[in-house]
């Protein structure tokens, strides 16, 4: 994937994505123009099927290319957040992440856009509300979004351009992929080192030990097939890849007879087809190699044992990690696979599912594996339940369980309340309306479609629920699933992984043996042109680029007027609420703020434990199971969440609250106030066996996270000592909570008690009338029953903090900030960086002039030298207009050391470079990308609610980013650049941590 950090969670993982639907609002009505039936020739195209979609509140149509067999599928729907997706079936033969590698260098530069890397250049050339470069695990997929129709003319051409002709240069691909190169590019003498940016992505990737466990599970699960490689590379095959196997998978992959476009939006078909067609003339039918999916049924079940690195955070004994997959239906079956997926709901969603009550509730594991759950990525699905956190010596038992707990539900079926409830989330779902919907449908079908289903029929929920019905209505319709895929299956695979000590050390001595063997395979002589091809390419990554040949938006495409978002204040059993009155779908968003008092650091840091507690506890009188089956039953779910916002005008402010939060259809607004009233108010602290495994399912939560959010992290302890909300930050959701985590995690059951006196406190400080302000999203009419049931919210809450706890207030708010150099050491072979400086308020004149500075620091100089010299993943800087701090950062960072140097000599990049009109024009539309994505209607008015941020604000702010001139740039960078800063580094305590300079604090948890 390529754009590190905007959705690195969708690069080669199995895309679980929420099927939530409906549009965003919009006057355009839906632009094609003819109707379309079976049969129908448009264009050189043959219409193959259209079927309208009424939940979805769209029209589908098959069509293909008659020339070349290129199939289309265009999703009609009045929703401007138009999407174009061109894709190609991958499946690959071996480890050396061939597909993957292509995905990256297919968009370094075209035969019309000899530019290198058009693909970051046209980020700041649109006003794109999503572009990206996804590989699956048998297909790559190039999508973006925009609703501005020349944006979409110019991207669909580059997009094209890229896959059917790209350069693909060796030097690209040494770059993008794999080599050998000099630490010092002057020094023959000085050590080699494996570089390239994918070798370093799988490199961090697999350093994620729940990303390994998924990974190696699904592919033991399927040997013979194309799923048994990892399609995304394997760092110890991918330096087998060579530059012809690239230039052969290209060939032989990216044509148009194995491609597959994707339409979305209310833009004409008959426009898109008439493009797409002049790009596909001069290709025919091509013949695409065959590639076995299907695996051999076994004929008894397997089990496999590896090793993963030791977490030094976790308790030894509690890190084994195991699963059960059993192969399930052919995805080609679309009400199987729909059933299937009610199944795995049932069996493992929620406080009253049984795995749930027999393998977190009764403390067998602390959370259920990262593979659990059913998957069905892969032509023949599969079924998934592990856990995580588990006991050596456990390891039969959660065996025995799983199975007690199949025969079971296999003798008694699931509750009918259960069912309805699972059903009621999948009605809801269908009715949000979110701003990326087209994506949504896009990331739904991919997989399938690929694999040969229908991805029409994929999009019905209606037919399918309606279907599920009858087939209940007939008998034992689950039971009998379990018998077929679960109880009486061999295919089934037992995955266990235990931590070992030396795994980081074995890995390292791997790579080391196969530099040195790839070394060695060089001679002298080529070691020579090993420095001089290194330089070429250091000289090619510095050239500036003539780009005038890529298209581009101009300054005047982005409107000068920001849109207004009514809002409506009302006050009710005197709280203040803020109306939203739209057109919602028949479903009610509600929010709430409750405002903290000032708390001393040892009890806040129990807040968002507090929090949690809400949701997984129970009540005095029912069990979060019972409670659980009603929140799914009659709401989309309601959460609870600690908040930290800075103040609009004033760095040194901040407010710090409780937010409680959901949404229902209007027909339950009063179930779903009385719930959220009953959590509040009743939930039961002194529940031990479920307040002991939320804990420790938090900590193991937070601990995985890091590997995969260390840039976060870094960048919260960075600037923890600059702001008080940062500070805040750092103590509710940095390091700090998560060695706070595990701290609590350590706790036997005496000293829970403890615990839980901390959490009553903060219930009866925290949570009271006086300090609540609401939100309310709705439509029209459900604004009365809003009020009504609103009411009895508001009114049940105490009206005062209990001032027998006021001794836990703090009344300082003096902020002095500080400056420190942390490196903290993590299981990881790739580091995470940050550095940290403080900027100015919302509201002050330079955030703007702070903001496009950031942006230009990213585009014109650091993605140049901390990606595609330093080989990290993905490296910039960006201003936070809310937070008001400039923060540098890279991720999965092969050299930290290296990318700190970069940060420091920012100030001199600046002086030296020259700011063009075209320079700020780009970082204007790449910045009003964010500033005018759509949202999501439940969204709508919630910077005003949240922080504060009046509509006329917003104006300034956008006229004030809309005139800064290079002078400005040039004027904020001398002024704040130069201040002092707080930096943090994670990352391997034996590499990256040695050698640091005497000002460091060094950290080991
Ligand atoms: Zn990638």
């Amino acid at each position: 994937m390529i754009q590190a950090l905007l959705s690195t969670s969708s690069c080669y993982r199995s895309m679980h994505v929420a099927f939530r639907g409906t549009n965003t609002r919009s006057l355009l009505k839906t632009y094609t123009t003819k109707a379309l039936s079976s049969g129908d020739q448009l264009h050189g195209y043959l219409v193959q099927q259209v079927q309208k979609v009424e939940e979805l509140e769209l029209t589908a149509i098959l069509l293909e290319h008659q020339q070349t067999g290129a199939q289309h599928l265009h999703i009609d729907r009045n929703d401007a957040n138009n999407v174009f997706a061109v894709g190609f079936h991958t499946p690959v033969k071996n480890s050396t992440g061939v597909a993957h590698v292509l995905e990256h260098t297919t968009l370094c530069g075209s035969h019309r856009y000899p530019v290198r890397d058009p693909f970051f250049k046209m980020l700041n050339r649109s006003l794109a509300t999503y572009m990206n470069a996804l590989t699956g695990s048998d297909y790559t997929v190039y999508p973006f979004a925009t609703t501005n129709a020349v944006d979409y003319k110019n991207l669909e051409g580059v997009y094209m351009d890229a896959v059917f002709h790209p350069l693909l240069s060796e030097l690209d691909y040494k770059q993008e992929g794999w080599r050998l190169e000099h630490d010092d590019l002057t020094d023959l003498s000085s050590p080699i080192n494996f570089k390239g940016v994918v070798y370093n992505e799988m490199k961090g990737r697999i350093s994620d030990p729940g990303y390994l466990f998924y990974k190696q599970s699904q592919q033991s699960m399927y040997p013979g097939t194309t799923y048994e490689n990892a399609s995304g590379g394997d760092p110890t095959f991918i330096t087998d890849l060579t530059y012809q196997d690239l230039l052969d998978f290209h060939k032989t992959h990216y044509h148009p007879s194995n491609a597959k476009f994707y339409t979305y939006g209310n833009f004409s078909l008959e426009d898109h087809l008439a493009t797409i067609r002049t790009k596909l003339n001069g290709f025919g039918k091509s013949e695409i190699p065959f590639v076995n999916k299907i695996p051999d049924r076994w004929a008894k079940p397997r089990k496999v044992v590896s090793n993963c690195a030791l977490d030094p955070m976790v308790p030894v004994d509690r890190q084994t990690r195991l699963s059960y997959s059993f192969l399930t239906n052919d995805i080609h079956d679309s009400f199987e696979t729909f059933s299937m997926r009610v199944l795995s709901t049932l069996l493992l969603e929620g406080h009253s599912s049984p795995m749930y009550e027999a393998l977190i509730d009764s403390h067998l594991g602390t959370s259920f594996s990262s593979n659990t759950g059913y998957n069905r990525n892969t032509r023949i699905s599969n079924l998934t339940i592990g856990l995580q956190g588990v006991k050596t010596q456990d390891v039969d038992q959660v065996e025995t369980r799983i199975k007690q707990v199949l025969e079971k539900a296999r003798m008694d079926g699931f509750d009918s309340r259960r069912i309805e409830a699972t059903l009621h989330q999948m009605e809801l779902g269908s009715k949000h309306k979110t701003s990326k919907f087209g994506l949504t449908i896009m990331h739904w079908i991919t997989s399938g479609w690929f694999n040969g289903a229908d991805p029409i029929d994929l999009l019905h929920i209606n037919k399918y629920i309606a279907r599920l019905r009858q087939e209940l209505q007939k008998g034992p319709y689950f039971e009998s699933l379990i018998d077929k895929y679960l109880l009486r299956n061999t295919h089934v695979l037992t995955y266990i992984m235990h931590p070992d000590a030396s795994f980081n050390t074995v890995t390292a001595n791997e790579e080391k043996d196969r530099l040195a063997r790839k070394i060695q395979q060089e001679e002298k002589q080529q070691q020579q042109q090993l420095m001089e091809q290194a330089q070429q390419l250091e000289k090619k990554q510095n050239i500036i680029d003539d780009v005038s040949c890529l298209p581009t938006l101009r300054i005047d495409d982005i409107p000068l007027k920001q849109p207004k978002i009514v809002v409506e204040h009302t006050g009710l059993c005197n709280t203040p609420i803020q109306w939203r009155t739209t057109s919602t779908n028949g479903i009610t968003y509600f929010r709430a703020i409750c405002t903290l008092p000032p708390l001393m650091d040892d009890l806040k840091q129990y807040v968002p434990l507090f929090c949690d507690a809400l949701h997984s506890l129970g009540t005095k009188s029912q069990s979060m199971a019972e409670l659980d089956d009603e929140i799914r039953l009659y709401t989309g779910g309601l959460g609870f969440s600690a908040t930290t916002s800075t103040n609009h005008s004033d760095i040194n402010a901040m407010e710090e609250g409780i937010m409680f939060y959901g949404n229902c259809l209007d027909r339950n607004i009063e179930k779903m106030y009385d719930l959220t009233r009953r959590l509040i108010r009743e939930t039961n602290f002194d529940n031990i066996p479920k307040l002991r495994s939320l804990i420790r399912r938090n900590a193991s939560y937070l601990n995985n996270s890091i590997v995969n959010s260390g840039h976060m992290y870094a960048k919260t302890y960075a600037s923890a000592t600059l702001t008080p909300s940062s500070a805040s930050n750092e103590l509710l959701s940095g390091i700090t909570q998560i060695k706070f985590m595990n701290q609590l995690a350590a706790k036997s059951d005496d000293d829970l008690l403890d615990v839980i006196e901390h959490l009553k406190q903060i219930a009866t400080l925290a949570i009271h009338q006086t300090s609540l302000r609401v939100a309310v999203t709705c439509g029209e009419e459900a604004i009365n029953d809003n009020m009504k049931y609103l009411s009895g919210l508001i009114t049940g809450l105490p009206e005062n903090a209990d001032i027998k706890f006021s001794k836990e207030i703090e009344h300082t708010t003096q902020f002095d900030p500080t400056f420190k150099k942390t490196f903290i050491g993590i299981p990881s072979q790739v580091d995470f960086s940050a550095k940290s400086l403080r900027g100015v308020p919302y509201t002050h004149i330079d955030s703007a002039k702070l903001q496009i500075l950031c942006s230009l620091l990213t585009s014109r100089y650091l993605h140049r030298e901390i990606r595609e010299k330093n080989g990290a993943y993905g490296g910039g800087a960006i201003y936070g207009a809310l937070t008001g701090l400039l923060t540098f950062y890279s991720y999965r960072d092969p050299k930290s050391n290296t990318t700190v140097e970069t940060y420091n000599k920012a100030m001199d990049w600046v002086r030296r470079y020259t700011f063009t009109d075209q320079d700020l024009t780009e970082a204007k539309l790449s910045l009003f990308q964010q500033v005018d994505a759509p949202v999501n209607v439940s969204m709508e008015g919630m910077p005003q609610f949240i922080s504060g941020l009046s509509d006329n604000m917003r104006q300034i702010r956008r006229e004030q980013l809309l005139s800064v001139t290079q002078n400005d740039i040039k004027d904020v960078a001398e002024q704040y650049l130069n201040q002092a800063y707080g930096i943090t580094i994670l990352g391997d305590e034996k590499k990256s941590g040695k050698d640091l300079p005497s000002d460091w604090k060094i950290h080991i948890p």
